[in-house]
């Protein structure tokens, strides 16, 4: 089954079932100061779940982007994750509750996606007896099959406010896929088991001391990654080559002359490439400019990343901008925004890389000199890397993963020091920061696309998919 088809499998059934299907909404948080990005269905829809705003339907479905930055690292290594990836989520605002969620989860899987049972699990928090009764008594799962898996993997909060416990429905992908570590079971952090869908039940209020007070609104947030299903659904290794992103890993195969599949290291390298690529393409789309700090950041750093990884292929030119053609092409249908603001994607792309090139340059020969200094297994002094930072643009935490790759160590406090200092020097001296140039730039190249209007249309009364 093709992503398109995964897509809109999900949000026809839960049409079926009498929900409103919103489009996707912005990355950039709305109204909401302390999210940095949206990185779950449920995100953008808070307001619904605490009551502060009136939602247009109880039930709610989204295929929702999400970029999730503290999975960074783990782009490329495990089959699974993605700093940018689709979520499919269905929603109840005080509305139906944990029976129906888990039926419908379960008769969307194995009868929408045809999912064979003996590949499925699930999981239920610790003392959620009425989760499991559901699962075991409604659904008939076989108790060896339902996992009670603790806070971590099971509860879900954020601070306080509404909270509560989760359920998730795993696929064995198979035991060559696994660690083969004897206690490999779900929930094991392994590729074995594949989370494909969490199932929240917000039925507590967490209050300001901690205690678990139950909603008389209670509520469903789930999610399911689209990606995941289509890895499952496709029969690929991981989330980079399932339909809708191969074509890209095929393009920066063929552009770094690296044949896919043949060395491990190389293979991570065009999956962050391939990954990153398709999140900055999005990003820039809503809106998102590289910058020195917040979301800026973030987008810089996974353009910074992938060019990296392009010259540890061997590419030392700019090459990232000529593909995201093929980021709008796969995706500019579902997500119109993309398609609009195909060139100014582009030359936003380019523009940054154009200028990363040049400091990496320079950078990269200065860190290579220091790490030979610093000798093997040694540790990088925190003023240098400072200065690599601020006087050569070289990003600290470029400098910590190469640190890494090459085991040597950053002395951290010496940097944290150096920093504070230049900060003080700053607060006297007002003024120029080192990319003030580059944002300028940015922002005179947004005004040249008439046609970037933002989100402030894509509010979630306004627009509601057919
Ligand atoms: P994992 O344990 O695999 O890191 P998670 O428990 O952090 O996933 P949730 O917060 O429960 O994920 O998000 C809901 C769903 O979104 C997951 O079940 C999964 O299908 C998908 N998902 C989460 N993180 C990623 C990611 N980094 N890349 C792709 N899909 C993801
Ligand atoms: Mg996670
Ligand atoms: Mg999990
Ligand atoms: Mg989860």
């Amino acid at each position: 089954m093709k992503s398109k088809e995964i897509r809109s499998t999900f949000l026809e059934f839960f049409k079926g079932k009498e929900h409103l299907v919103l489009p996707s909404f912005s990355l950039i948080p709305q109204n909401d100061p302390t999210l940095l990005m949206v990185g779950a269905g449920m995100a953008p829809l808070k307001p619904y779940f605490t009551g502060e705003k009136t939602p247009p339907k109880p039930r709610v479905a989204t295929c929702q982007k999400c970029v999730r930055t503290p999975d960074i690292e783990r782009v490329g290594r495990t089959s699974r994750h993605a700093t940018f990836f689709e979520m499919l989520g269905n929603f109840s605002f005080g509305d139906y509750f944990k029976e129906e969620a888990i039926l419908w989860a379960w008769e969307l899987v194995t009868t929408g996606y045809k999912l064979p049972e003996d590949k499925l699990y699930v999981s239920v928090y610790l003392d959620d007896d009425e989760a499991y009764d559901i699962w075991h008594k409604k659904v008939g799962i076989a108790p060896e099959r339902i996992f009670r898996l603790g806070k971590e993997d099971n509860f879900w909060e954020i601070g306080q406010g509404p909270c509560g416990p989760c359920s998730e429905i795993y696929y064995d992908l198979g035991a060559d896929r696994g660690c083969g570590r004897p206690n490999c079971e779900v929930g094991c952090d392994c590729d074995r088991f594949l989370e494909v869908w969490n199932l929240v039940f917000t039925q507590f209020n967490c209050t300001e001391s901690g205690e678990y007070v139950p909603l008389t609104q209670k509520n469903i947030d789930t999610g399911a990654g689209l990606e995941r299903l289509a890895v499952v659904l496709q029969g690929v290794n991981n989330l980079f080559e399932i339909d809708t992103v191969r074509p890209l890993l095929d393009h920066f195969s063929k552009v770094t002359k690296t044949e896919y599949g043949k060395d491990q290291e190389k293979d991570t390298s065009l999956r962050i490439i391939t990954e990153h690529l398709r999140g900055i393409s999005f990003m820039v789309g809503d809106g998102i400019l590289p910058g020195n700090e917040g979301r800026g950041y973030v987008l810089r750093r996974l353009l910074r990343r992938a060019v990296r990884h392009g010259k540890i292929l061997g590419v030392g030119e700019p090459f990232l901008h000529n593909a995201v053609n093929l980021v709008v092409d796969e995706y500019g249908e579902f997500y119109p925004e993309l398609a609009k603001g195909r060139e100014y994607i582009q030359k936003v792309v380019r523009l940054e890389e154009e200028r990363f090139h040049e400091t990496l340059e320079q950078g990269m020969k200065i860190l290579d000199e220091l790490m030979h200094k610093a000798g093997p297994r040694g540790v990088l002094p925190g003023d240098a890397a400072f200065k690599l930072y601020d006087t050569y643009g070289f990003p600290i935490d470029l400098t910590k993963e190469i640190l890494a790759e090459n085991k040597l160590i950053l002395d951290e406090e010496g940097y944290q020091e150096a920093l504070e200092a230049q900060r003080e020097r700053a607060r006297s001296a007002r003024g120029a920061s080192v990319f003030g140039k580059d944002d300028t730039d940015y922002e005179s190249l947004r005004q040249l696309t008439t046609e970037f209007t933002g989100y402030d249309s894509l509010e979630a009364e306004g627009e509601v998919l057919a």
